[in-house]
């Protein structure tokens, strides 16, 4: 890795890095660069005492939810164990614990990389306590990650799962959920989709046969008690409005998280927009569901409002480090939207659609983004302020005054 940086950087090309691809459709062109995909040996690590995982770059989050497991620990991932460790927390990170653990990027205690010299670092609080605070959330283009190091946390009872109505019950479904959203426990994430799901093996015949409003996450706690009474508040006044065509929500391990929410496992070529939202109100859901519900005529393979708030929202405590670049978002939704050209509509009706939820979801758009939701690179990204974006821009200056990794940093129009 080393010498591959440093012979790169002496015929003066561009390096480029990516576990998986799944955040393809985010990445600027590479042509002419070196691409440094990421395999990593030696495993995840866990040391039980400290409750923290070392991850070699390359990893996909399912190896560290079965790694953690067997000692009763949970790991902060996303809604897909097919997506690769540092690309998600390094990029913010959005999980269906983090209503109670804040953005994935506030657990992450170190990261070894290869910088732009061809030198292995080690940055921590103590090590580097710029370039770490950078690394956080900052936006890429500093380096090679070899390795991280995150912290994990217990969840002793999780109920897990999805249900799923046909749409035309979306405008009473998703009102019923925003009620329940405004005063929702810490311990609950959930988010809502309306989905067009293609005729496909995997595919349940019932979820593909027209539109669905799917609803999955996590709701964990002390105990099953505690977590039964949650799910209840949640899922029983939805149940009572439509019966769900499918519902699979269930008092079950942590582990099952990474299965609610029915993502697909390889990279898939998406072209989609994202949202930071304040609460858009009712007005702001039937805005929506003109654009990407039943009758619509959406492009859109997936129309999804996640769950916000809670720890998301708060400055992390992190005692005797301070928190990285991003580490907070104070926003009550993240929307995302998001179609396959050519199998659910062309390229230039997906954007449309995009483009006219945009619009529709203005009033209430923080102008905010977190860089591990944006599906598309040429949409606005905001996800550091003015102050921020110099301080990591400060940091880029230093660690690659070449530019070797410019290909690879987040676009940020700090000043939105
Ligand atoms: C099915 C699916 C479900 C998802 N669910 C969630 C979710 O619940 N919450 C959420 O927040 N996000 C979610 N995402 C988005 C995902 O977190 C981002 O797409 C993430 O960037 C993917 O990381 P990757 O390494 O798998 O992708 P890649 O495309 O391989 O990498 C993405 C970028 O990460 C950086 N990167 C990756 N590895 C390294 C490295 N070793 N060193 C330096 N930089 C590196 C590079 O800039 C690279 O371009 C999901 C994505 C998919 C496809």
């Amino acid at each position: 890795m080393q010498d591959a940086v440093r012979s790169a950087r002496a015929a003066g090309r561009p390096v480029r890095v990516h576990a998986t691809g799944h955040a393809s459709p985010t990445a600027a062109p590479m042509d002419g660069a070196l691409l440094v995909r990421t395999r990593l040996g030696g495993g995840v690590e866990v040391n039980p005492a400290a409750g923290v995982a070392r991850v070699p770059a390359g990893t996909r989050w399912r190896e560290v939810v079965d790694a953690a497991a067997p000692h009763g620990l949970v790991a902060p991932h996303g809604s897909s164990g097919d997506v690769g460790v540092v690309g998600y927390l390094l990029r913010g990170g959005l999980s269906f614990f983090g209503r109670e653990v804040g953005l994935a990027v506030t657990r992450v205690r170190a990261v070894e990389l290869v910088t732009a010299d061809g030198a292995l670092r080690h940055a921590d609080a103590a090590h580097d306590p710029e370039l770490f605070w950078a690394l956080r959330g900052g936006g890429g283009g500093l380096g090679i990650v070899t390795a991280v190091e995150v912290e994990l946390f217990r969840a002793p009872a999780v109920t897990t799962g999805a249900a799923f109505w046909p749409a035309r019950h979306a405008p009473a479904l998703l009102r019923a959920w925003r009620r329940w959203a405004a005063s929702a426990p810490r311990g609950a994430t959930t988010s809502v989709q309306v989905m067009r799901l293609p005729d496909a093996p995997g595919v349940p015949p019932e979820l593909s046969a027209g539109p669905v409003l799917g609803l999955d996450g996590a709701v964990h706690g002390p105990d099953e008690a505690a977590v039964a009474d949650v799910v209840a508040g949640l899922l029983g006044p939805l149940r009572d409005l439509a019966d769900p065509l499918l519902d699979t929500w269930a008092a079950t391990s942590a582990s099952a998280v990474l299965d609610a929410h029915v993502d697909p496992a390889d990279p898939v070529p998406i072209l989609g927009d994202h949202l930071l939202l304040r609460d858009p109100g009712d007005d702001g859901l039937d805005r929506l569901l003109d654009l990407v519900g039943e009758g619509s005529g959406s492009p859109l393979i997936t129309a999804s409002l996640r769950q916000l708030g809670g720890a998301y929202a708060d400055p992390p405590a992190t005692p005797g480090r301070e928190p990285g670049a991003l580490h907070r978002v104070d926003a009550a939704f993240a929307w995302s939207g998001a179609g396959v050209p050519g199998l659910s509509g062309p390229a230039a009706a997906i954007e449309e659609r995009c483009a006219r939820v945009r619009a529709a979801l203005a009033p209430w758009d923080t102008g905010r983004t977190v860089p591990s939701f944006v599906e598309n690179r040429h949409q606005p990204q905001g996800h550091l302020d003015a102050a921020a974006a110099a301080r990591v821009a400060a940091v880029r200056a230093r660690v690659d005054p070449g530019g070797v990794f410019a290909g690879d940093v987040q676009p940020v129009l700090a000043d939105r």
